[in-house]
């Protein structure tokens, strides 16, 4: 612009913008910063970060999306890069931590390619040529699994475990990880497993150790009468998600009462409806009642009297585990109850676990839906245990489900980098140079390990790179020794999905910051707003949202 043209606005005088290299410079900036934040705590020598919110309530993980949820991102750059995090949490349950360096690590060779004059559109062409053969390597390099291979399953877990607060008792708890995701595998030609399956119940008190897998559900209720019995064996469970109470009228009825008997009457009549419920119940031959509604202290008290164990107010979610569990189907009519709706557990009991009563539904025949109740000392450890089981049973169902494995510690990352390189040598120009960066950036993955052991990170990488020429494919870092590993025959194992989905959406976000040369932050009046690189205004505003 020279001095003597006139300034022409075409947006309101509050709109923040930064284009170009500008542009390109802060959004990578911001990007990089997300990424090096969680870098420390890759891999199974990763460290842990302690975050404490605006009410004081602290976290303290290691697992990268938990870490990105919590920090409140608010650069629209940065957010994106959180959204990586999201989706592999998402698609996969592992894996957040690598797929945010990996995306931070694009970006910062993308910036050297772009100060040696690279168009980014350059750029963005040759990192799509690498993705895409990232992928095709990584394929032709995994190994197959299946659902009987059960010690290959439990390396998975295991592997996914390491360096987690569940470490202590990573070899129980895989084992608890492989039997859970087995149960609710169906197989039928495909295999479909849903996660959601397997519910995760927490309560603070005992240690890791006395973490349990029941083959049926568990609930954080207790029975709804006290002279219900506490144990019920053979189990014939009704699910009813109406209440067991009268039914208060819709429209606001009176009832004209002139005399005693009337009122007697009244009550009797109410007394009796109560009855003839429970009444259907007992006929049904039940003698578990899980309903999702109230039931009122007269049927409660009909119902003890049989014998029958009976909670109310299970949540809905808890009510469909408990079909998939039981085999019952969810009733709404007591009057069409019939045989079929019942549900079956070996056992139906009340036990105390911690301070507080909780229903477990045990020994379910063949149970489509499972429960791990995780126990730790304190309610950080039992989150992070949590966190922990999560992953593992994320890992081991994606092995499952696309059948493909590979190994850790970094020996895939740097077979796939030398593979591209190789790939590279076919193509010409600035592209190949892209494609170079590419490979080179996928090596931040084993140089962060080793730099987050306390190696040196050039040593390490030189002697990996050594036994991969030697077609080694699964030599990696051995993070205790220091020394090169095969990290196959010592159990370090991943789900391929891993890694095809990290490859994937940190590619692609990286394209997507690459290409953008020009951010126009709308003015306060839009909401605040975050200058284009910057820090929200002084006053702090809510920030401006993607
Ligand atoms: P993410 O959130 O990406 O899963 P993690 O902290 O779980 O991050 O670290 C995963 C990395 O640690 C992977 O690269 C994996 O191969 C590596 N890893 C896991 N167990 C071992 C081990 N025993 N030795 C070396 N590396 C390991
Ligand atoms: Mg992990």
């Amino acid at each position: 612009m020279t001095k003597d043209i006139q300034p022409i606005f075409i947006m309101p005088e509050s709109t923040q913008r930064s284009t170009g290299r500008n542009a390109q410079r802060n959004n990578i900036m911001a990007a990089k910063l997300v990424s090096e934040t969680v870098r420390t705590t890759l891999g199974p020598k990763g460290m842990d970060k302690m975050i404490v919110d605006s009410l004081g309530d602290v976290i303290i993980t290691n697992d990268g999306v938990t870490i990105l949820e919590e920090m409140q991102i608010e650069h629209p750059a940065a957010k994106m890069i959180v959204e990586v995090a999201k989706t592999q949490e998402d698609e996969v349950g592992d894996g957040t931590t690598t797929a945010v360096v990996l995306a931070g690590e694009l970006l910062k060779r993308a910036e050297d390619l772009l100060e040696q004059n690279i168009h980014p559109t350059v750029i963005a062409k040759g990192y799509r040529l690498a993705a895409d053969k990232a992928q095709e390597i990584l394929k032709s390099i995994a190994e197959p699994v299946s659902i009987s291979d059960t010690s290959l399953l439990k390396k998975i877990a295991m592997t996914a475990m390491t360096g987690k607060g569940a470490e202590s008792a990573k070899e129980m708890l895989a084992d608890i990880t492989v039997d859970a995701v087995k149960r609710i595998t169906e197989v039928d030609g495909d295999i479909y497993i849903d996660t959601e399956d397997i519910k995760i119940e927490k309560k603070v008190g005992g240690s890791v150790e006395c973490t349990e897998l029941v083959k049926g559900i568990v609930l954080d209720k207790e029975k709804a009468h006290s002279a219900m019995p506490r144990q019920v064996t053979a189990a014939k469970i009704i699910l009813l998600d109406s209440a067991l109470e009268i039914k208060s009228t819709e429209i606001d009825a009176k009832i004209q009462i002139t005399d005693p008997n009337q009122l007697q009457n009244f009550l009797d009549m109410e007394e009796k409806t109560l009855r003839d419920m429970v009444a259907k119940i007992i006929s049904s031959g039940a003698n578990v009642v899980f309903c999702q509604k109230g039931i009122d202290d007269l049927a409660q008290h009909y119902l003890a009297k049989q014998g029958i164990y009976a909670s109310r107010r299970v949540k809905k979610s808890d009510m469909e585990k408990l079909a998939k569990a039981t085999g019952a189907s969810i009733v709404s009519n007591l009057k069409d109850l019939n045989q079929n709706d019942l549900g079956k557990a070996g056992l139906v009991e009340e036990m105390k676990v911690g301070n507080e009563e909780m229903t477990f539904v045990r020994e379910c025949r063949n149970p489509k839906s499972v429960t791990v109740l995780v126990r730790g000392g304190t309610e950080h450890v039992v989150d992070e245990v949590k966190r922990a089981m999560d992953d593992a049973i994320g890992d081991v169902a994606s092995a499952l489900r696309t059948g493909k494995i590979v190994a850790g510690a970094a020996s895939t990352e740097v077979e796939l980098a030398r593979r591209l390189r190789k790939f590279s040598d076919s193509l010409s120009g600035r592209e190949q140079l892209a494609v170079e960066a590419f490979a080179t950036a996928v090596e931040v993955i084993p140089r962060t390990l080793a730099e987050n052991a306390g190696l040196d990170p050039i040593d390490v990488l030189t002697e990996l790179k050594s036994s991969h020429d030697k077609e080694k494919k699964w030599a990696g870092i051995n993070v205790f020794t220091g020394k090169v590993m095969d990290a196959w025959q010592n159990g370090v194992i991943e789900p391929l999905k891993i890694k095809t989905q990290a490859i994937s959406s940190a590619s692609e976000v990286a394209i997507m910051i690459l290409r953008i040369d020009d951010v126009i932050a709308g003015g306060p009046d839009q909401g605040g707003g975050v200058p284009p690189g910057g820090m929200p205004p002084g006053m702090g505003g809510p920030g401006m949202d993607m």
